[in-house]
């Protein structure tokens, strides 16, 4: 995969297109090149345990230690604030439920939000079920938390307040400097799912007030498999038990032999990210908002979320009368003349289940509008854009799905 600079030539001159145009990046996105060659040595001739104490394994840790500062860079963390783990997921895991047993005498009250990713919502439904309280915040239409709502709902016994800082599904994007000031203020511990921040968007755990924060590499370029959580211990020192143990690998916090590759990976993913956030940015902004102009073209289309306060690589939109579902079939079959266009609906982790998006609803879409909403995120290869074509193909089989709705 070549990785080229002139993304925005919409006719003429574009090379030839692709058979399938990934729209789907905020599921996951393509591994980088650069990020597979500093891989690849330490999945073939330096495959050594990097806790090993011989010379073999000493090249290994030093490649850990490396790919930890590259990480621990990005967010403006020390070093020893990052525990390496199998994903977002399980890193989410380890501090929700580290929290809740570490400090249970203070308080059984949690804060998040209804529109979290399902890793946040059922790790705290899990809670529920052993006696803790969580609060779910509402939403307003736009996608934004109303912080006058945050405020009420932090009480003497809250323990942790979780908020993500960007939405997966629509790029909304919180202010979690606000949010974080609230909760430490009742003496909180404020924890953000930045799983869709870290990479695209400047996040500095100081100035934002992290406490907690739950990263992964494959939606930054990187592999699958591997994830951060990042667990302040300069001032506010949060202490939590573990959830995996073994070897004491991770600070104790998560044992099992490293996953080297991986870590190398996300190393290098976030090194990658950080040189060239302020380009992608700009790109894929210029690309999101011609999309989504052109798209609004279509009668009875709709954007959901703030507009101002959003992802720049992400549209979630709204094409009434055309059932999502049909939509994303129907783009996604390759004609002879027209490439796959790969899209999605609601969360790719809800994906199998047939629920109308549940952050659609929180934000107050009735069923039958939030089944006509799909969602593009684009990515900062070449490969995925021939916004022509997208274009065209979306309001082909839009006009066809409404013919046939109304025939
Ligand atoms: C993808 C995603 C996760 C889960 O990450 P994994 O590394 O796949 O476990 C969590 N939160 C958000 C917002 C995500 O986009």
């Amino acid at each position: 995969m070549e990785i080229q600079t002139n993304y925005l030539t919409v006719s003429g001159t574009e090379p030839a297109i692709p058979e399938i145009i990934y729209l789907d990046n905020n599921a996951t996105t393509p591994l980088d090149p650069r990020v597979l060659k500093a891989m690849m040595p330490y999945l073939t001739e330096n495959y050594a345990n990097a806790a090993s104490t011989h010379r073999f394994g000493v090249s290994a840790h030093e490649a850990v230690k490396q790919a930890r500062q590259q990480v621990a860079d990005l967010i403006g963390a020390d070093t020893h604030e990052i525990i390496f783990t199998s994903g977002a997921t399980e890193a989410i895991n380890l501090a929700i439920k580290g929290v809740a047993e570490s400090h249970s005498q203070k308080g059984k009250h949690i804060v998040t939000v209804s529109t979290e990713h399902s890793a946040i919502l059922d790790t705290c439904r899990y809670l529920e079920t052993k006696g803790y309280e969580v609060t779910y915040l509402p939403v307003q239409s736009d996608g934004l938390l109303d912080l006058e709502v945050v405020k009420s709902a932090i009480r003497p016994d809250t323990i942790l307040v979780s908020v993500m800082h960007v939405n997966n599904e629509t790029g909304v994007i919180q202010d979690i400097q606000a949010i974080s000031k609230l909760t430490h203020a009742q003496g909180a511990i404020f924890m953000t799912d930045a799983t869709q921040s870290v990479g695209k968007i400047p996040v500095n755990v100081d100035d934002l007030g992290i406490d907690l924060m739950t990263f992964s590499g494959h939606k930054i370029y990187g592999p699958k498999g591997i994830g951060a959580l990042y667990i302040r211990q300069r001032q506010n020192r949060i202490k939590i038990p573990a959830l995996i143990h073994g070897g004491g690998h991770e600070r104790g916090l998560r044992s099992g032999t490293l996953n080297v590759p991986g870590i190398v990976g996300l190393g290098k993913a976030c090194e990658l990210a950080g040189n060239e956030m302020v380009e992608n940015a700009k790109r894929i902004r210029e690309m999101r908002d011609f999309l989504e102009n052109e798209l609004l073209k279509i009668e009875g289309t709709w954007i959901n979320g703030n507009r101002e306060k959003r992802l720049y690589n992400v549209t979630n939109i709204g094409f009434e009368g055309v059932d999502s579902e049909a939509l994303i079939m129907g783009l996604s079959n390759p004609e002879s003349d027209s490439p796959m266009i790969v899209v999605s609906n609601g969360s790719a982790c809800t994906a199998s289940r047939i629920d109308p998006s549940h952050v659609l609803i929180a934000m107050g879409l009735n069923e039958v509008r939030a089944f006509n909403c799909i969602r593009l995120s684009l990515c900062a290869f070449k490969e995925s854009f021939c916004l022509s074509e997208i274009v065209s193909k979306i309001s082909n089989v839009t006009t066809e799905l409404k013919r046939f709705n109304y025939s």
